[in-house]
């Protein structure tokens, strides 16, 4: 049996959804999980839920703050030791960030931004989107191990039927080794809101907007369903937007279990950040755009009307 790791991220008391829906996936395999610091009792104990048998808390100086050097070798310290044959992680902006380079360090191979995988005994298969998610390739590892996954999150999905396990914690002392950048300082966006490569739900607005403020109206409804709120690289550009809303090939890629594009066209590199959507609804005064042919449920009309309509209707239906 292959001996494998997970690399959990942890948001205040909880761990991230993508390492849950890891866990989840790898259900029927021995999975340990480890977690960089002191891992508050909430995430043990969804962890061990998931089928965590043993969770690592691996603790040591200089690793108050994420800075990818410090992550990478306290990690390649503790894989080395604990002689894993598969490390997964989620593909968030810290993952994304920190397992190239802890690849690079074992000279090992690894899949970035697999949407799905199997593992049939100690062999992993997975699926990668390429070209804008326009084709999907296979992709396996081979040559020496440790090998190196990282998930997108949202597109496993959580297991509805996990298999628990022990979830025992254990205290690792781990070395940062020489940091020769320090990040002194993490500055958090305004919003309460999930990150948008998190969120189950997100309502993304275009050029369409005109302008800030009318971003309200989408922010109203994202209230009222439990979504965040995305924007196109038109909206950005045009500064209705921060760039942390962007979705799309320059931006972020998405992967919620409903996307509702309110005044977007559809153009291709919109398109590539969000098409691995489960439901897409549009809403769009040009029946002819292009984002009718990628949505599940389109709506012609003047998203001013419209997403208020919405917006009370959600309120009836959720009793808010
Ligand atoms: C290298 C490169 C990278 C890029 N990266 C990205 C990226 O990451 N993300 C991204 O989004 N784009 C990206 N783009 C830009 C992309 O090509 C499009 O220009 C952009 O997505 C268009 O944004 P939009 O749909 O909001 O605007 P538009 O294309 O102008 O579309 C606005 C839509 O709103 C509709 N509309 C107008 N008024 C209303 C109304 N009242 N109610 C309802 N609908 C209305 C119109 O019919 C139209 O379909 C990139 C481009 C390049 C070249």
């Amino acid at each position: 049996m292959a001996k494998i790791l997970v690399f959990a991220e942890l948001h205040g008391t909880h761990v991230k959804g993508v390492t849950l829906e890891i866990l989840g996936k790898l259900a029927g395999h021995t999975v340990e999980v480890a977690a960089i610091g002191t891992i508050p009792g909430e995430a043990t104990a969804d962890m061990a839920k998931f089928g965590a048998a043993k969770i690592h808390s691996l603790k040591g100086s200089n690793l108050d703050k994420y800075s990818p050097e410090g992550y990478a070798n306290a990690l390649q310290g503790f894989i080395k030791a604990g002689n894993y044959d598969y490390v997964f992680a989620g593909a968030t902006s810290l993952g994304k960030d920190l397992f190239p380079r802890l690849a690079t360090k074992f000279d090992a191979g690894m899949v970035s931004e697999v949407t799905n995988f199997i593992m049939e005994g100690d062999k992993f298969s997975g699926t990668r989107p390429l070209f804008a998610g326009k084709c999907f390739a296979k992709v396996e590892l081979q040559g020496p191990k440790p090998y190196f996954v990282t998930v997108r999150p949202n597109a496993l999905g959580m297991n509805a039927n996990p298999t628990a396990a022990a979830g025992a914690v254990d205290e690792s002392a781990v070395d940062a080794g020489a940091i020769r950048a320090m990040i002194k300082e993490i500055v958090k966006g305004t919003s309460e809101k999930l990150d948008l490569t998190e969120a189950n739900i997100i309502v993304s607005g275009g050029r369409a907007m005109k302008d800030a403020a009318n971003f309200k109206i989408l922010e109203d409804m994202a209230n009222v369903i439990g979504a965040t709120v995305g924007a196109s690289r038109a909206a950005v550009d045009s500064g209705f937007a921060p760039h942390a809303m962007q979705v799309g090939q320059t931006g972020k890629t998405v992967a919620p279990s409903l996307y509702i594009a309110c005044g977007i066209s559809g153009a291709i590199q919109h398109l590539a950040g969000m098409r691995t959507s489960k439901v897409i609804v549009a809403i769009n005064s040009d029946p002819d755009a292009p984002i009718f042919t990628k949505a599940d449920y389109g709506i012609v009309g003047d998203l001013f009307q419209v997403v208020p309509l919405m917006t009370q209707e959600f309120k009836n239906l959720l009793g808010k």
